[in-house]
């Protein structure tokens, strides 16, 4: 029997604030195996129940400035023109190439120097169901001021329309029709002959050994009864 042995897919899923991003990833991460959530770095201050280390890393400007300098991080940000938010380098190529996939929630500057890096990696954009929608979700998150809603709600105008520089768009509507098309996008994904080809390429042995490559049909291989 042959073995599936792909190497982790590198996803990358963004969409305005409030479009339910952290509510779908951590549904697929709960679901799927050999899947982790890229802990970011940040420089804004923990907000609600958020723990260090957990939900972000939690630093200083400097700290993150310094982390810039020390060439640290895979990408960064200032989103919403405000804080800096960053994806760590350290461990994700292990992970990737022990075959476990890593998932950057990350905005859309992130994601396209990602993009221009690592063209391989998996594009996913959430996208809210409409912008009235999206206003409810938002208020009823509860985790801004009404500035700051305003401010992202502004932020989603021009967000929204960078959604055609994604492998695919989802649109959440219910919840656990969104979380089934993540979970079914990273599933082909990891099937595609463009990805696995190098492995494959790699186990030729295996495949001779169970006749599944290099060898010619004969008679004596099928035996009715
Ligand atoms: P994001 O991570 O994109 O900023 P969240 O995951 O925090 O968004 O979701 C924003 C709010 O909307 C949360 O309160 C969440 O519980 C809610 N939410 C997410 N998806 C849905 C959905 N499909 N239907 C209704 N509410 C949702
Ligand atoms: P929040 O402050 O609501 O947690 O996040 C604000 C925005 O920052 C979200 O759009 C989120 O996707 C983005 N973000 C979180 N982590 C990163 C990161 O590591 N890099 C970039 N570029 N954006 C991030």
């Amino acid at each position: 029997m042959i073995k599936e042995k792909t190497k982790g897919l590198l996803i990358v899923v963004s969409g305005p604030s409030g479009a339910g991003k952290d509510t779908i990833i951590s549904k697929v991460i709960e679901n799927m195996k050999n899947i982790k959530l890229s802990i970011s770095m940040t420089s804004r201050s923990p907000r609600g129940k958020e723990v260090n280390g957990k939900d972000y890393y939690f630093v200083t400007k400097e700290e993150f400035e310094k982390s810039i300098k020390n060439d640290e991080l895979l990408e960064y940000a200032i989103v919403h023109n405000e804080k800096y938010y960053g994806t760590p380098k350290a461990k994700i190529e292990e992970d990737l190439n022990k075959g476990v996939s890593v998932v950057l929630v990350i905005d859309i500057q992130g994601a396209l120097k990602i993009k221009e890096k690592i063209p391989e990696a998996l594009f996913i954009f959430i996208m809210p169901p409409s912008m009235e929608i999206l206003k409810e979700r938002l208020i009823a998150r509860n985790t801004e001021s009404k500035d700051k809603i305003l401010e992202r709600f502004k932020t989603a105008y021009k967000e929204i329309n960078e959604y055609t520089k994604y492998n695919y768009v989802v649109v959440n509507d219910k919840l656990d029709v969104a979380v089934d098309k993540v979970e079914a996008i990273i599933k082909a994904e990891k099937c595609r002959v463009d990805r696995i080809e190098e492995i494959y390429l790699n186990n030729k042995e295996e495949f001779i050994h169970e006749g599944l490559i290099d060898k010619e049909f004969v008679n004596e291989d099928i035996e009715i009864r």
